[in-house]
């Protein structure tokens, strides 16, 4: 792990969580990008917020920064697997 754990604000949370809503209503497809590639049970699961966590596109320790474009929400069990990002 990193020293530095960097956190993106709710308001982010919420912008990144409302984009990657929007975009795939109707599409059948979850609204969480690593549950809607591959073949799951929850691929076309729409998640709630509070079940998502903000994650870095470009991890953090590669230089990302915490800006509403790094930002992605993913459902919050991968972020606990992905302890570095
Ligand atoms: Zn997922």
């Amino acid at each position: 792990m990193p020293p530095t754990v960097r956190v993106f604000d709710e308001k982010t949370k919420k912008v990144s969580y409302a984009k990657q809503t929007q975009a795939v209503k109707g599409k059948n497809k979850s609204n969480c990008p690593l549950c809607a590639v591959g073949d799951n049970a929850n691929k076309a699961r729409i998640y709630d917020f509070k079940d998502m966590d903000a994650d870095h596109v470009s991890t953090w320790s590669k230089g990302g920064d915490s800006s509403a474009k790094n930002c992605e929400m993913l459902r919050s069990t991968h972020n606990r697997a992905n302890g570095n990002r």
